[in-house]
């Protein structure tokens, strides 16, 4: 390819609506332009970019016996209906009307189908078990969608979906997709940690997200890990055990009894106030999990993780309620309080972390405006029954649950994510097989997705440095580009175009920068884009050398135009 033909238009300057490396770099490099929110281009460069994520995953999951198809992009909503998923799946589902009006959405994932597919096709225990992949566009009508590839709405993305007879044959299934995925990340040039993650409501299942981890902000999953042993979760799922701590006030009040406690509407300024520390007060949270309000309670040292806080609820969307809300809740029972105050009632349903067990004589807040209860215990309050789950956010520093080291915490872009779903969705769409004595099961799954565009992104995440991009080699849109120097002079030109044709020839994939620009512009330009090696035919040649640049590196070497090419060839022999 020559540069001067090539699609790309490098700018001088970062876009300002982009906040992480990714989305700048990406576009500065002309590798996509944006068409309207979290919706992109893929210009050519991002296109090869792409392709080759793709190809990669595709030799492994073929390699690893799952089989390629292409789903519909526009779904029916009598499907979501089969599974129950039309309403629960919430705002990021686009819905839309043909014009029949019949009501469809762009899928956003494809379990629906899929098991549609399956049920048609796979009727016997003997044609099991089956693992049935596509790489398609996925549309989710995210609500912040930012960090350009990262969290897209139209995005590129691997889903694979496999059938057993049984959760043996899941569980190794399971193992098998594992493996290929720390395959296909390791040939990305991405180093990842497999983590243990949320699996949503569905009780007892499990999954695992495949990270890469950064200290950027791009990173938007906080990921507790032991050094000690391999334990590594993602926030929205780690557990932990606790650090020794205070939680019998009893030695800090002589009875139990209500007090005024004016303006302490912060846990610090409670514990300031009463001269005591935050780990014997039991705080109270109102949330609201699917539109109803709950009360969560936990050591007030600590704090409440949503995800686990609504799992345990069996809900699909959580917030804390506004202080609006939180006045209509205590209205509606006959209390006067505002956030601060508030204490466990009758009449709401309450789950308490289980750091609640612990606490003997604490301080609660009763409902009341500027009181509290102290030295109170769980037998002193009034309400209905209390739940207790782990709904605790970990901190760094608490102890790794299975081995008793202290965790540490970092940040990761969750590029793959891979699930045990049992018989989620095979149950209520009624997709089945049947057995050597001819009676029905359903078909027990998994599914497993890999987000080809964000994997792209995390790799500049990864790979980069304030000139530019450094791709993998396995995954740069092109290996090598020569620069001549000066268009103008005959030698370097004729060297260039020479070694560019060596290159060809061997199967390289290689620009030749025959642009009339600056070297400075060329090099700049080099650099930015994130080829892997560029050799440069400039002032060296009239000693007849070339000069050949390590992009990942930075090292510089000089060499004759035929050692430079031979150097290529070497490396590309193992590619
Ligand atoms: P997230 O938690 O980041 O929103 P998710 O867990 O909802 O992602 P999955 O349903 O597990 O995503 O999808 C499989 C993979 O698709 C993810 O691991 C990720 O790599 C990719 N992916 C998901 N959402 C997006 C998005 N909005 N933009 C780009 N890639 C995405
Ligand atoms: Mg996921």
């Amino acid at each position: 390819m020559k540069m001067s033909k090539l699609f790309v238009q490098t700018l001088r300057e970062y876009p300002s609506d982009a906040e992480v490396i990714s989305h700048k770099m990406l576009v500065r490099a002309g590798y996509i332009r944006k068409l309207t929110s979290g919706v992109y281009n893929f210009l050519p460069l991002m296109w090869r970019v792409l392709k080759k994520i793709e190809n990669i995953i595709r030799e492994e999951m073929d390699a690893a016996g799952a089989q390629e198809l292409l789903m519909p992009f526009v779904q029916p909503k009598e499907l979501w209906e089969e599974s129950g998923r039309w309403d629960a799946y919430g705002k990021e589902l686009m819905r839309l009307k043909d014009r029949h009006d019949r009501i469809m959405c762009l899928g956003p994932t494809h379990e629906e189908v899929i098991t549609a597919v399956a049920r048609d096709g796979l009727k016997s225990y003997k044609q099991l078990p089956v693992n049935l992949y596509q790489i398609q566009s996925k549309f989710r009508d995210e609500v912040r969608p930012r960090y350009g590839l990262l969290r897209g709405r139209e995005f590129i993305m691997k889903d694979a979906y496999s059938f057993d007879i049984d959760e043996t044959g899941l569980d190794r299934e399971y193992e098998n997709m594992a493996k290929a995925y720390k395959k296909i990340f390791d040939r990305c040039g991405l180093d990842t940690k497999m983590v243990q993650s949320d699996s949503g409501a569905i009780g007892g299942s499990v999954s695992h997200e495949f990270m890469v981890i950064t200290d950027t902000d791009a990173g938007e999953n906080d990921v507790f890990y032991c050094n000690n042993c391999d334990y590594s979760a993602n926030s929205n799922h780690a557990v932990s055990k606790l650090g020794d701590a205070i939680t019998d006030g009893g030695q800090y009040f002589a009875e139990t009894k209500i007090i005024d406690t004016p303006n302490t509407h912060t846990i610090d300024e409670l514990c300031e106030f009463l001269n005591i520390p935050s780990t014997i007060i039991l705080k109270t949270l109102v949330y609201i999990i699917d539109k109803k309000p709950v009360l969560a309670l936990i050591r007030a040292d600590r704090n409440i993780e949503e995800t686990k806080l609504m799992n345990a609820f069996g809900g699909t969307e959580i917030r804390i309620a506004s202080s609006a809300e939180i006045t209509e809740l205590m209205q509606k029972h006959n209390f006067d309080a505002v956030a601060g105050f508030i204490g466990p009632f009758k009449g709401i349903p309450i789950i308490a972390d289980e750091t609640v067990k612990d606490l003997k004589n604490f301080v609660v807040g009763v409902n009341k405006n500027d009181k509290h209860m102290v030295k109170a215990n769980l037998s002193d309050l009034n309400f209905d029954e209390i739940t207790y789950k782990d709904i605790r956010l970990v901190e760094a520093g608490d102890y790794c649950p299975e081995c008793g080291k202290p965790l540490f915490i970092t940040k990761g872009i969750e590029v793959g994510n891979i699930f045990k779903l049992g018989t989620k969705y095979s149950k209520p769409m009624n997709a089945v097989y049947t057995d050597e004595n001819g009676k029905a099961h359903p078909y027990v799954m998994g599914c497993y997705g890999i987000g080809v565009t964000r994997t792209a992104a995390a790799a500049v995440e990864a790979h980069h440095d304030d000139f530019g991009i450094k791709w993998p080699i396995s995954i740069a849109p092109y290996h090598v580009v020569v620069v001549p120097v000066s268009t103008n002079d005959q030698l370097q030109m004729n060297c260039a175009e020479k070694i560019y044709n060596e290159l060809l020839e061997q199967g390289i994939e290689v620009v030749l920068d025959d642009r009339d620009e600056r070297a400075g512009v060329k090099f700049k330009d080099a650099d930015l884009i994130g080829f892997p090696y560029r050799i440069t035919a400039g002032k060296t040649l009239s000693d007849g050398l070339v000069e050949l640049k390590v992009r990942e590196t930075g090292e510089l070497m000089t060499l004759t135009p035929d050692e430079a090419v031979k150097y290529i060839i070497n490396i590309f022999k193992n590619v």
